[in-house]
């Protein structure tokens, strides 16, 4: 099979690699498509290793067609969206379709044979999800990766109401799809983003901008959606939530950040939260969202075949991309 591999510095190569073969419990799916995430950024610059060989191969976006089920209630030749989580599918939290916080040992990483930006891939069979007949390859990765699983996680985390302010600071593909889903929940939404590329995107969604937090003066939000992970702008979006509002942490952070509790938490009583990923939970209200709400197609720039995707790699760590979109059938 196909598969990307990482040389170092943003370079890719298509290595030829042996087909992975599924053991117990596990799935063998050919890959349709796969998205390319933000997070994906160090290993396509340093690169990381994985079984099989798929050295900086870090895809956990993808769809694809059921060449071998395993213990799963899909059929050879079915469409199918993959998780890159799994619990143990026997606790209390699994039972409730919240992996996030299985009891045995946490959520695991549903890949068994390395990134998903490849041909075949094989998964813990619990990773498969179903697709509509009407959704395509390039919308399946979209529905049921990051993409549209944060936003509807958020979103069923922190609900809106029609008419409520709403600011995200940070329009990389996730900050754009919770604007386009708060957007489609009738909020008024305003986003900060330095990019004027991601500008010009975010534009063509009907969602206005400006480059700089120090420019948002008057927009007080009902609820902040922080997806930019810097220290300096989780400050500011506390400052930034309309008393009795609420900041959702979407962007990744591991470092400290300076928080006044008195002013913040006691004085205006904002609520500071977080959510990560998706779980089963959120999924059919993301079906839900595929079928009727916002156009995620619209958030996607580049569909690229494998054998295109080094310029399409190239525009996304130069920050010149909204979704990157590889296909490998
Ligand atoms: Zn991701
Ligand atoms: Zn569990």
């Amino acid at each position: 099979m196909r598969a990307l591999q990482c040389e170092g510095d943003g370079r890719v190569t298509i290595a030829d690699l042996p087909d992975p073969k599924p053991r117990d419990g596990e799935a063998l799916i050919r890959i349709e498509a796969s998205g390319l995430c933000g997070s994906e950024r160090d290993s396509l610059r340093v690169g990381s290793s994985w079984p099989e060989g798929l050295v900086g191969n870090g895809g956990h976006e993808a769809c694809g067609i059921v060449v071998e089920p395993g213990e799963s209630r899909f059929q050879p030749g079915d469409r199918v969206g993959l998780s890159a989580i799994v619990g143990c599918n026997a606790c209390v939290r699994c039972a409730a379709g919240q992996e996030l916080f299985c009891r045995s040992g946490g959520p695991q990483g549903s890949s068994k044979s390395g990134g998903w930006h490849a041909e075949l891939v094989t998964v813990d069979a619990r990773a498969l999800r179903e697709l509509p007949a009407h959704v395509d390859a390039l919308t399946g990765v979209l529905v049921s990766g990051d993409t549209l699983g944060v936003p509807a996680r958020g979103l069923r985390r922190v609900p809106t109401s029609v008419g409520d302010r709403v600011l995200v600071i940070g329009l990389g593909p996730v900050g754009l799809a919770h604007a386009a889903v708060r957007t489609f929940a009738g909020c008024d939404v305003f986003g900060v983003e330095p990019s004027a590329y991601r500008r010009k995107l975010a534009a063509s969604l009907g969602i206005d901008t400006v480059s700089s937090i120090d420019d948002v003066t008057d927009f007080r939000a009902r609820l902040v959606i922080e997806c930019s992970g810097q220290p300096s702008c989780i400050e500011q979006a506390l400052d930034l939530a309309d008393g009795g509002g609420i900041v959702l942490q979407s962007g990744e952070c591991h470092t400290e950040v300076r928080i006044k509790p008195s002013d913040t938490f006691i004085r205006r009583e904002i609520t500071y939260t977080g959510s990560w990923y998706y779980t089963s939970e959120d999924y059919p209200a993301m079906l839900d969202l595929a079928a009727h709400g916002p156009r995620l197609d619209a958030l996607c720039t580049h569909d690229v075949t494998a054998d295109d995707a080094q310029a399409a790699i190239d525009d996304f760590l130069a920050g010149a991309s909204g979704k990157v979109i590889v296909r490998w059938s």
